[in-house]
Formats: structure tokens, C-alpha cells, sequence
């Protein structure tokens, strides 16, 4: 008796949790299923800083290990990527739930559907570049209370050893972070494409080949960015920037 007692009330309460994410993702579901694009291969052309996209695709607000960071953002069409991308993302996403269970990640600005100036962006242009958060830690575990800040997620700033500088218990997580961009890279490589380019704040370089994926990212060639303009390089702490491209 007890026991059914126990099950009813769980089952209340796990309604009440898929209630509560249904009604929370019920916008952002329903804006993807209208504009999440067809099963046509997109084409991008020109280039990152001034280029289209063809056939865009929109990126899921949400996965089983990941979430997009700005409804606002993704409400004004700026998820959308060349298909290959999508597939290849979502795939990293698929091999980073199996390695990391329970890790989340948080996607961030891609491109507009047809492409085209993506403001602030100095690319972004052709479907071909996304923007990652950065995954945090604090003693050791995931860190996600600056996950929920929206648009002023680019405005975090982390000091040079990747500590963020209102609480240096909270650093980025290097050792992730090389892995999600050598997943990123292998899982293109199956799609026709390659990481051409990341971008990341000059002085986290040190901290991101330190690590054990960072030297296997260092020896598999991936390009890391080596110059910045100054204002370029200072938003680039709090996520990293990719940049696709063709085999
Ligand atoms: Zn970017």
C-alpha cells in the first residue's frame, strides 16, 4: 500500500517536472518546428564575414545535453546553420552525452537562416560559424549559475588563467573544452567538413594545450587563433568560437 502510495507520488511530481519543461520550451519547441528548415542540403557561400546561407537549418533550442543561451536570441532567427553543421553538432553532442553523462553544454549565437551581417559579429556570416560556451568548474564539479545569463553571457570576463574574476573558484574547463573541439572536428570530418579555425582569447591558449586533450589538439593541427585585435580577442573568454569549412 505504502509502496503505491510512494509511486503516485512520484509520478505527481515527475508530471509536474515534464509539465513545468514543456510549458518552459513550449515557444522556443514550437518556433523550431515552424522554422527548423527542410530536408533540402544548404549551401553557404562567400565568406565568415560576408557571405549567405542557402537552405539554413535552426538549430534545436535544447537536447538531452545541451541548451541554447538567449531565447531572445533564438527567437530572432539567430541558430541557424549549413546542414552538414547541424549534423555534425548534434552528433558531437550524441558522443559527449556518452562521455560526460549528466554534463550539459550551452550553444550560442550561429547565423541567421538566409545568412548575412549578424550583428555584433564580425563573421557568423555564411551557417558556417557557431559560438560554444565555455563549461565550467567549481572544486571539481560542473559550475552552470552563469549559464542563465542571455546575451550578457559575452559580457563575462575571466582572468588569464581562465578564472572567472568575480569568483575564481569557478575556471573554465580546458580539458573539456579541447575535447568538444576535437569531437566537433572528427564528427565534421564524417560530414564532408573540417574545424578550419578557433577562435579563443590569446592568453587561454597556454591553459587550453596544457591539458590532455589540449596536447592531443595541438598535435592533430586543429588551428587555434594566434592574433586578435584587442577587442576580439577580450570577448573571447567566456565561450569559443568555430569556424567550418569544407574537406
Ligand atoms: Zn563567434
Amino acid at each position: 500500500m505504502e509502496k503505491f502510495l510512494m509511486l503516485g507520488l512520484i509520478s505527481a511530481f515527475c508530471c509536474g517536472c515534464n509539465a513545468q519543461t514543456e510549458k518552459k520550451y513550449s515557444t522556443v519547441d514550437t518556433y523550431y518546428e515552424k522554422n527548423k528548415g527542410d530536408s533540402l542540403p544548404s549551401q553557404s557561400t562567400g565568406t565568415y564575414s560576408k557571405g549567405a546561407l542557402i537552405n539554413g537549418k535552426m538549430m534545436p533550442f535544447h537536447g538531452d545535453n545541451f541548451t541554447y543561451f538567449s531565447e531572445t536570441s533564438y527567437l530572432s532567427g539567430r541558430a541557424c546553420v549549413h546542414s552538414k553543421v547541424k549534423t555534425s553538432v548534434l552528433a558531437t553532442y550524441s558522443k559527449l552525452a556518452k562521455l560526460h553523462p549528466g554534463r550539459i553544454f550551452g550553444l550560442m549565437e550561429c547565423s541567421n537562416k538566409k545568412g548575412g551581417k549578424l550583428w555584433p559579429h564580425h563573421t557568423h556570416q555564411n551557417g558556417l560559424s557557431i559560438d560554444f560556451m565555455m563549461p565550467l568548474l567549481q572544486n571539481g564539479k560542473a559550475y552552470y549559475e552563469l549559464d542563465d545569463k542571455g546575451p550578457d553571457h559575452y559580457l563575462l570576463t575571466f582572468n588569464d588563467k581562465g578564472q572567472y574574476i568575480k569568483d575564481t573558484t569557478v575556471s573554465i574547463d580546458f580539458n573539456l573544452v579541447a575535447q568538444h573541439i576535437l569531437l566537433l572536428d572528427e564528427q565534421a570530418r564524417k560530414n564532408g567538413l573540417h574545424v578550419k579555425k578557433v577562435i579563443i582569447k590569446i592568453e587561454l591558449k597556454d591553459e587550453l594545450y596544457a591539458t590532455t586533450f589540449g596536447k592531443k589538439l595541438k598535435a592533430k593541427g586543429i588551428y587555434v587563433v594566434q592574433a586578435l585585435t584587442p577587442q576580439i580577442n577580450n570577448i573571447h573568454d567566456d565561450h569559443f568560437h568555430i569556424d567550418f569549412d569544407g574537406l
